[in-house]
């Protein structure tokens, strides 16, 4: 618990360096797996991902975007032609709403462009922080540490981080990484939480065994289980 307790602290640094060198080596050119070709693409792919797989938006985009290659384009969408084409993403309705509501504001507010600021880009429907992160660490080089559900899993139980939330295991990562590192941990995280450590973690086949809290945890009990001797079925 120790080690949890100190996640996100200076002394904690190394560690994560380490790790997430280590993840570097494993996924050579980890990065988003989303197709886009500028940053409006990135917002929307990134708004369309919620709930959904990079696959499946990666299935629709190509058709989305050559509709409605730019803000002012999908501001002015019609809206049932939109919802049916994002509709393979899931909560088509809800999406459909945010991507129109986003991209008016950015023609109304941003010149059609997509702000290359956390705080504006917060401001928009439909974005939060981890997409907003997601935009500012790949569309524009600047550092920023997306948390999904695969980041708070792996980091959590590598003892990197251990807050609850996505904002407090975000602010643990940031303060146990250099900036130059945010946006690849959270992409090393988030491939390493698809292929290996998964809900059911496959640590067997994990590089990265020695530095995790989870693994030395779960081996520490199976060793006092295996050793502590059986109680007799019949003692009086
Ligand atoms: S050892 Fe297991 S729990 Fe730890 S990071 Fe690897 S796969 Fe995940």
């Amino acid at each position: 618990m120790a080690r949890l307790a100190r996640a996100g602290h200076s002394s904690s640094r190394p560690k994560a360096v380490a790790v997430v060198n280590r993840l570097a080596e494993m996924f050579p050119g980890a990065t988003t797996e989303l197709h886009y070709r500028n940053a409006f693409e990135l917002l929307v792919a990134t708004i369309l991902s919620a709930q959904s797989t990079d696959a499946r938006v990666n299935s629709v985009t190509p058709t989305l975007f050559a509709r409605f290659p730019d803000a002012g384009a999908l501001a002015s969408a019609d809206g049932a032609e939109l919802e049916s084409l994002i509709r393979p993403t899931g909560f088509f309705r809800a999406k459909s709403r945010s991507l129109q509501g986003m991209a008016a504001q950015l023609v109304e507010r941003f010149g059609g462009e997509v702000p290359g600021t956390l705080d504006a880009l917060v401001s928009l429907p439909g974005v939060g922080r981890k997409t907003a992160n997601v935009v500012l660490g790949h569309a524009f080089g600047v550092p920023g540490l997306p948390v999904d559900r695969h980041v708070l899993r792996v980091a959590t139980r590598i003892g990197l981080a251990s807050g609850r939330t996505p904002e407090a295991v975000e602010a643990q990562l940031c303060r146990a990484l250099p900036a130059r590192l945010w946006t690849l941990a959270s992409d090393c995280l988030i491939l390493h939480g698809r292929r290996v450590c998964r809900p059911k973690p496959l640590c067997a086949k994990c590089p990265i065994q020695s530095a995790c809290a989870y693994y030395s945890t779960a081996t520490a009990m199976s060793r006092t289980t295996i050793s502590r001797p059986r109680r007799s079925a019949h003692r009086r």
